[in-house]
C-alpha cells in the first residue's frame, strides 16, 4: 500500500493568494465596471531590459547549430556566471568566494525550499514573524515543523518583527534555535537589517552551533550604504550561513528564472557524534541528483546584467519601483498611516487604522477605493493588524491607486 505523506495534510488549506483572487473576483462579479488596481501580489510589472533580451537572442541562435549548441550544462551552473557573480557581487564588497561556493538556481524558491533537507529532520527552526510562507511549508512538509495550533506550528520558533520593537528581531531567549530563517530587505515588511544587528545574529549562530538560512532576494533594493548587501559582510558568516540571491526582483527574471546560492566551505554541522561536516559538498551532491542546471539561456541572460549596459538598465527599473514605493511611503504618512519599509525595499507594511483586521482592511480597500493590498496575517500571526502594498506596479496605476486612497479616506474616516 502506498502511504501518503500525512505531512501534507497538516498545511491548512488556506493559500494566501488564492483566498485574496477569490474575494477580489467576488467584488468584481458584484461590481463589473469597477477596475481594480493590484497592489497585492509581489510580481514585477517592467519587461526585461535590452542587454539581457539581447544575451538571451545570441544565447538562442547559438542553440541552432552543432557547434554552439549546449546540452546538460554543470549542475552548479556555467563558470561564465559563476565568475561575474563573484567580481560584481561580492569582490567589490571585500567578500572573497571560491567559484565553488557559488550554485546557480533555477531562482531562489526553490532553493530556499530544498535547502532544508540538509539538517536533520529533528532540528528546530527560528523564523522572523511575519514572514515569506516558503520557509516554513517546505519545514511542514517533511515534518520538521510539528501540529499547526492557534494559527503557529509547535515546533517553530517565531520572533515576532513589529512596529513594537521597530522591526528588529531578537534571538530567542530560553529557547535554543538550530535553524534560523533571515531575509533582509524583508518580505512583506520592507524593512532592513544594520550591520549592527545582523553581526548578533551571526554571533549568536556561532555561539550556539546554528546555521543561519540567510535570503537576499531583495539586495538590489537597498539605497542606504551602509546596510549590508550580504551576510558576508559579518566577520563569521562564512562559518555559520547559507546566502539565496535572486534574479526575479533584481532584474524582471520572474518568468525567465535564475538566481544563485552560496554555501561556503567554511559551514559546517555536526552528527550525532560530534563530528563535523561541511555542507558545501552535500549540497554539491544534492544538486547533483536532483536538479540539472538552470537553462544556458537563463545564464546568459544573467550574466548579461553584469555588463555595463546592463548594470545601468536594472538599475533604471530599481530606480522606478524605487520611485513608486517612495511616492507610496509618502502618501500614507501625509494619510496619517503609520507607514513601514519601502526605503530600501520594494515594499510598504502599513498598520491598519483604528487597530481593523488585516482581512477587515483589505476588503474596506478593496470595496472603498477598488485596490488590491495583500493581508499581513497572511504571512504570520505578528502580521495581523498590518497589510502590505508593493511598489511593483506601473507609476500611473501606482499614483492613480493612490488618488483612490486618499478619496475614500476623506470619505470614510
Ligand atoms: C520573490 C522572492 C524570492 C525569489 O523567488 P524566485 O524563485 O527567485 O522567483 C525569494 N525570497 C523572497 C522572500 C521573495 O519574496
Amino acid at each position: 500500500m502506498a502511504l501518503v505523506n500525512e505531512h501534507f495534510l497538516k498545511l491548512p488549506n488556506n493559500y494566501l493568494f488564492a483566498d485574496i483572487a477569490k474575494k477580489v473576483n467576488a467584488f468584481k462579479v458584484l461590481h463589473p465596471k469597477a477596475d481594480v488596481i493590484s497592489l497585492g501580489i509581489g510580481d514585477v510589472t517592467q519587461p526585461l531590459c535590452p542587454a539581457v533580451i539581447d544575451a538571451m537572442h545570441k544565447a538562442t541562435d547559438e542553440m541552432a547549430t552543432a557547434q554552439t549548441f549546449r546540452g546538460y550544462g554543470p549542475e552548479q551552473g556555467y563558470d561564465f556566471l559563476r565568475e561575474a557573480i563573484m567580481r560584481n557581487d561580492f569582490l567589490p564588497r571585500g567578500i572573497h568566494l571560491d567559484i565553488d561556493e557559488i550554485f546557480i538556481n533555477d531562482g531562489a524558491k526553490s532553493d530556499t525550499g530544498n535547502i532544508q533537507e540538509l539538517i536533520r529532520w529533528d532540528n528546530s527552526i527560528g523564523v522572523t514573524d511575519p514572514i515569506y510562507p516558503v520557509y516554513i511549508d517546505s519545514n511542514v512538509m517533511i515534518g520538521r515543523a510539528g501540529t499547526w495550533e492557534d494559527g503557529r506550528w509547535s515546533n517553530v520558533v517565531y520572533m515576532p518583527c513589529t512596529a513594537e520593537n521597530g522591526f528588529i528581531p531578537q534571538p530567542p531567549k530560553g529557547r535554543h534555535v538550530d535553524v534560523i530563517y533571515l531575509c533582509y530587505p524583508n518580505n512583506p515588511t520592507g524593512t532592513v537589517i544594520s550591520r549592527q544587528e545582523l553581526r548578533k545574529w551571526v554571533n549568536y549562530a556561532l555561539k550556539n552551533d546554528a546555521v543561519i538560512f540567510y535570503d537576499a532576494a531583495y539586495q538590489a533594493y537597498i539605497q542606504d550604504p551602509d546596510i549590508p548587501r550580504s551576510i558576508y559582510e559579518i566577520r563569521g558568516a562564512r562559518k555559520c550561513a547559507i546566502e539565496f540571491h535572486s534574479y526575479s526582483k533584481t532584474a524582471g527574471f520572474t518568468g525567465l528564472r535564475c538566481g544563485y546560492t552560496i554555501v561556503p566551505k567554511d559551514l559546517t554541522a555536526s552528527t550525532l557524534e560530534g563530528e563535523r561536516v561541511a555542507l558545501n559538498p552535500l549540497w554539491r551532491r544534492r544538486q547533483c541528483t536532483k536538479f540539472n542546471g538552470t537553462s544556458y539561456i537563463s545564464q546568459r541572460a544573467a550574466e548579461a546584467i553584469y555588463t555595463p549596459e546592463g548594470k545601468e538598465q536594472v538599475k533604471a527599473t530599481i530606480d522606478y519601483y524605487m520611485h513608486n514605493a517612495h511616492t507610496m511611503l509618502e502618501a500614507f504618512r501625509q494619510l496619517g498611516f503609520q507607514a513601514y519599509g519601502g526605503e530600501n525595499a520594494p515594499y510598504i507594511w502599513m498598520r491598519t487604522p483604528d487597530g481593523v483586521g488585516s482581512w477587515q482592511f483589505f476588503e474596506q480597500l478593496l470595496y472603498g477605493a477598488n485596490v488590491v493590498c495583500t493581508p499581513g496575517v497572511g504571512f504570520g500571526p505578528s502580521g495581523e493588524g498590518y497589510v502590505r502594498f508593493t511598489a511593483f506596479g506601473t507609476k500611473e496605476s501606482t499614483e492613480e491607486a493612490l488618488q483612490r486612497i486618499k478619496k475614500w479616506m476623506n470619505q470614510s474616516y
